[in-house]
């Protein structure tokens, strides 16, 4: 089993190379984003909970995304493995995914960090909030989901370091370089 985590700031094109990872090893993808988008569309009472953290630029509370994660992960029953975008964002995220998966018999086998400079992150979101009408991508919402990332997200680049789970991929340029690039980590960790 192959188990991905895809990390980065917002806007580092985790969601962008996650769709290629995907097609290219035959594995399933979990975006929590997604699926709270999913939530907040069909108006779940998680969505609907889910929209009062999300227009802040806030993280949901630990348990919640741990137990959306966990049946997410159920439902999965015959996958080849999974490629994870958007969580773990906290070391409690993390420590719990590396919980879930023990439990499961697995591990991750491999920690991708998408690095991206941050005048290019707002670019690039401030961009996608004008074609996609995503209402978090706004100046005033980035700016707090990336103070967001560099103080609860980005430790866990120590983390899965200490881990001996991390690579580190040069996020900008030529999208197919990047996707070469994270091939290649995940080859060498299969
Ligand atoms: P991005 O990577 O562009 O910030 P996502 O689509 O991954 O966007 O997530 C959108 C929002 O959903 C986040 O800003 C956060 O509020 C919420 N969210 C997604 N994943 C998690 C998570 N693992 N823990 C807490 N909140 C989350």
């Amino acid at each position: 089993m192959l188990n991905i985590v895809i990390f980065g700031a917002p806007g580092s094109g985790k969601g962008t190379q996650s769709e290629r990872i995907m097609a290219k090893y035959g594995i399933s993808h979990i975006s929590t984003g997604d699926v709270l988008r999913a939530e907040m569309k069909n108006g779940t009472q998680l969505g609907k909970v889910a929209k009062g953290y999300i227009d802040q630029g806030q993280l949901l509370p630990d348990n919640l995304i741990v137990d959306m994660l966990a049946s997410t992960l159920d439902g999965l029953k015959d996958s080849k493995g999974v490629i994870f975008d958007g969580f773990p964002r906290t070391i409690a995220q993390a420590e719990a995914l590396k919980e879930m998966l023990a439990a499961r018999g697995q591990a991750v086998s491999v920690m991708l960090d998408l690095d991206v400079p941050e005048d290019e992150l707002m670019t690039r979101l401030l961009k996608r909030g004008q074609e996609s009408g995503r209402a978090d991508d706004n100046e005033e919402t980035i700016r707090k989901r990336l103070t967001v990332y560099h103080s609860q997200t980005a430790p866990l680049i120590d983390w899965y370091k200490k881990e001996g789970l991390y690579a580190h991929i040069d996020g900008l340029g030529e999208l197919e370089r990047i996707t070469a690039d994270i091939c290649r980590a995940i080859d060498a960790a299969m």
